[in-house]
């Protein structure tokens, strides 16, 4: 049996030395980001990471991974694409120092500022997957997409539209552009 580790959470200051290792899974209930920009609930995400305290940081180092329903971008269809997730992150217990004066985001430092003390494995879980999903997904590298003339899906029918575009008021125009050069 696979451990839910939904309810994880580490209390940095309370955190001895010992490495904890967090094997289990995560339902998509707490996976809310995540699950936001799929096309429905997932099965669970499985989780396999190792949270050592070093020198007032939490190092938390592992992979994280989810089989993602979602919505192809160029031809609307769903697709299931399978995350992996290499996590190297640190937790550090305090206000953000940076964000506090300036208000940017670090995309470099990968060091995350814990207001509370506490470390919440499913946010981190969450966190990692929205940046793993795709801006815009594709069922597959090639895929034709949605004829923005006649709507078929190019995947699985060929268009007709194209072939009454090339008769219609504009062809004559297109083969009067072509002979005056
Ligand atoms: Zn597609
Ligand atoms: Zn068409």
């Amino acid at each position: 049996m696979s451990r839910e580790l939904s309810d994880k959470r580490l209390p940095l200051s309370a955190l001895g030395h010992k490495p904890q290792h967090l094997v289990g899974h995560i339902d998509a209930a707490s996976l809310e980001q995540a699950v936001a920009m799929m096309a429905h609930a997932p099965q669970p995400a499985q989780v396999d990471v190792t949270a050592q305290r070093d020198q007032g940081k939490l190092s938390v180092q592992g992979r994280v991974s989810i089989v993602a329903p979602l919505v192809c971008s160029r031809c609307l269809c769903e697709f299931d694409q399978s995350l992996e997730v290499s996590v190297s992150r640190q937790f550090v217990s305090g206000d953000d120092p940076v964000a506090e004066s300036a208000g940017e985001v670090r995309m470099e430092d990968e060091t995350t500022y814990l207001k509370d003390d506490v470390f919440v494995l499913r946010r981190m879980v969450d966190e990692e997957l929205v940046l793993a999903i795709p801006p815009a997904p594709l069922c597959r590298e090639a895929c034709a997409g949605i004829c923005p003339g006649c709507g078929v899906n190019l995947n699985d029918e060929a268009c007709v539209c194209r072939d009454e575009v090339e008769d219609g008021p504009f062809a004559a125009l297109k083969n009067l552009r072509l002979t005056g050069q």
